[in-house]
């Protein structure tokens, strides 16, 4: 007889939610995570009063109303929209591409139909040295989608600190993502819904574990787990040193949302990601950059985008009322083994490496592999919760 329904790995969104669920189902649940606190990416830690994003800076979008009803349920979101804005040696640019960006890029353009004349004149200049193929890779893409002043400007040299290589070698499909509008809206997102739970994701992940047992510090793989199934008088030995057995007399099913190679010790090999790093430093002063999030779209400076982690939560006189500031850079560079793993890397290699350990996962039995670790999938918050909601539990 196990002593949980669930043990569940990894106290992130995935986990957070599954657990939630499942004590709403009535089921028992052990929560552990190796990080020395819950919540996975999307923790945040208090600085000078200020939520820092310690991960990086999340913002809750979605469509989904059954989504949005559920966070709202557990935590109020707040009116936070997410309007960035690029600094292109020192020029400033509203985004994502609209009549903002526009009129500030060409001074002479004040209609949508002079807007549209111009990236049409350029997008006719980028088709015709195709000469007929299609583009094949990112540059070739953004040229024929919005011309050469907003890449060379806007996305050229960004693209690459993100991604490590030229635009030329990048795939095209990456920059089919980004908007462009003719109308004055500098809304990043198309969704109907957005926002920062008020108070911080510390609390929407308190609320999903409210109730359920949790041990951080405790990593699946380590002595640190075995000393967990030992408390249950559970030995490793008995089970020939199979860890997953072993977890399986300790709970009838195990949810797994660690990284998919480690779960089967990389047999087939290790998968590569795209990791981000930050400098994170207290600025003495009520406001630094007047925007949560400047895009800095030229080589002059090493890093992508600098966060200002107030403006997400804070508005109006609030903002003056705390007399700090934090900001963080964030740096893009090449995984390595020990860094956090970030972006999944969408090349054949990986893509086909991923496929085979998911063929692994399937005959897994009684091992639910969720979430963007153990999916090896880019996903959003909302998707994340929205998977586990239409899971039976
Ligand atoms: P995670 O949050 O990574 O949680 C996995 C947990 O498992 C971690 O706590 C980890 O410590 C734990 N774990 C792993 N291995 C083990 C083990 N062996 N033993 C025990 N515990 C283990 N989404 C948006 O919607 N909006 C955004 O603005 C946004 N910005 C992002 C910015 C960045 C830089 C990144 C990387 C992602 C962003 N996302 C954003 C996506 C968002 O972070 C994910 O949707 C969300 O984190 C997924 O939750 P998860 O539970 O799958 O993974
Ligand atoms: N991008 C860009 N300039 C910017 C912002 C984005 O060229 O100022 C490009 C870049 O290639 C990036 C892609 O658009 O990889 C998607 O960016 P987005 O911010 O939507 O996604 P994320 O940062 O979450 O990957």
């Amino acid at each position: 007889m196990a002593h949980y329904d669930y043990l569940i790995v990894g106290s992130g969104l995935f986990g957070a939610t599954f657990a939630y669920c499942a004590k709403q189902a009535g089921k028992r649940c052990l929560v552990i995570d190796k990080r020395s606190h819950n919540g996975g990416n999307v923790y945040c830690e208090k600085t000078e009063g200020i939520n820092v994003h310690k991960y990086g800076a999340h913002i809750f979008h979605t469509s989904n109303k059954e989504v949005w009803d559920f966070v709202n349920s557990l935590v109020p979101f707040n009116r936070y929209t997410n309007c960035p804005v690029a600094n292109y040696h020192g020029e400033l640019y509203n985004l994502p591409f609209n009549m903002n960006t526009f009129c500030r890029m060409w001074p002479d353009v004040h209609t949508p139909a002079e807007a549209e004349a111009r990236i049409n004149e350029q997008r006719a200049e980028a088709l015709a040295a195709l000469n007929g193929r299609e583009p094949q890779n990112l540059e070739e893409q953004a040229l024929c989608l919005v011309g050469k002043d907003i890449f060379f400007k806007l996305i050229k040299e960004y693209t690459e600190k993100q991604w490590g290589r030229d635009c030329k070698e990048l795939p095209a499909f990456i920059i089919k993502r980004l908007p462009v509008r003719f109308v004055f809206d500098n809304n990043y997102f198309n969704d109907l819904y957005q926002g920062i739970p008020i108070g911080g994701y510390n609390l929407l992940i308190e609320k999903l574990l409210d109730g359920v047992e949790t041990k951080t510090n405790c990593d699946f793989f380590s002595e640190d787990f075995n000393a967990l199934l030992e408390s249950f008088n559970i030995k490793l030995s008995t089970f020939n040193n199979n860890r997953v057995q072993a977890a399986h007399a300790l709970a009838f099913k195990i949810v797994y949302t660690g990284p998919l190679d480690e779960y089967f010790d990389y047999r087939l090999g290790r998968l590569d990601w795209r990791t981000v790093s930050f400098k994170t430093r207290v600025e003495d002063t009520p406001n630094y950059q007047g925007n949560a999030v400047i895009n800095y779209t030229s080589h002059e400076q090493p890093y992508t985008r600098v966060i200002e982690h107030k403006h997400f939560e804070m508005f109006g006189q609030a903002v003056y009322d705390c007399p700090k500031t934090v900001i963080s850079e964030e740096y893009s560079s090449e995984y390595k083994p020990g860094m956090e793993p970030y972006y999944p890397v969408n090349d054949e290699r990986n893509n086909a490496l991923a496929e085979q350990y998911r063929a692994l996962a399937a005959q897994e039995q009684n091992v639910i592999f969720g979430g963007r670790l153990a999916e090896y999938k880019y996903y959003d918050m909302a998707p994340v919760i929205e998977k586990v909601m239409n899971l039976e539990i």
